[in-house]
């Protein structure tokens, strides 16, 4: 089992905004923090994740589905906040293409993992939006809060928040792929005889590569390959 590529759509950019606060807070600049902080997640787990725009620019619907499209996505998460005409709505909804089994699975993990942070999840909806219908993979949107809400927006506005939702939707991907989510792989630096070599922290073990650690300390290593056995002289 694997994660598969993922295509990450930040909603609005450049001259469209998206939805705007009541306090000034613009849609298209959570969609992006969000999508960025979900990318260097992907990243730090290895996972493939392409952006449809990773800067504060227009980019038309189309091209975004064909960036997915062409790039072999094997899931695709738009990201947007909702609004509402009463300031009264709040809460978190994930959408799907109507009828598409794959999209609502994929829905139903992300909705279980934005349940716990969210203050209230109003469920899994289908809607044919242009980027579910116009993408070839499973795909959803993710509202992830009413900006139009003075309390939502207050929240959307703080930097633990968005981690939170990126994790949220991060861990709902893994899931979909039948993954647990796994713990980021500390980068530590290890000295060892005054020679620097990057390590790395797995569950409170320190993790060095073996040759660079046996020649720092002038030994040398010996690998056999039929025997799969690295002997230390
Ligand atoms: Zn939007």
């Amino acid at each position: 089992m694997r994660v598969g590529v993922i295509c990450v759509d930040p909603g609005h950019g450049g001259s469209d905004p998206g939805a705007v606060g009541p306090s000034g807070a613009k849609e298209k600049d959570i969609n992006l923090d969000i999508a960025l902080r979900l990318k260097s997640l992907f990243d730090e787990r290895g996972v493939l994740c392409m952006l449809t725009r990773d800067k504060d620019e227009d980019v038309e619907l189309e091209p975004r589905c064909r960036i997915a499209n062409n790039g072999a996505a094997e899931v695709f998460v738009s990201i947007h906040c909702n609004a509402a005409a009463s300031r009264d709505a709040y809460g978190t909804e994930v959408y799907c293409f109507p009828g598409s089994t794959k999209g609502y699975q994929l829905a139903k993990c992300i909705s279980n993992e934005l349940l716990p942070i969210v203050p209230v999840m109003r469920g899994i909806k289908e809607a044919e939006f242009y980027v579910l219908k116009n993408t070839i993979m499973p795909a959803v949107l993710v509202e992830v809060g009413f900006i139009s809400n003075y309390t939502e927006e207050k929240a959307l506005q703080s930097e633990g928040y968005r981690q939170l939702l990126a994790e949220a939707v991060g861990k709902g991907v893994y899931a979909y792929f039948g993954m647990a989510w796994p713990t980021p792989k500390d980068k530590v630096k290890v000295i060892v005889k005054g020679k620097e070599i990057s390590a790395t922290l797995i569950d409170g073990k320190t993790w060095v590569p073996l040759r660079q650690l046996v020649e720092a300390m002038n030994y040398t290593v010996e690998w056999d390959e039929i025997t799969r056995t690295a002997t230390v002289k």
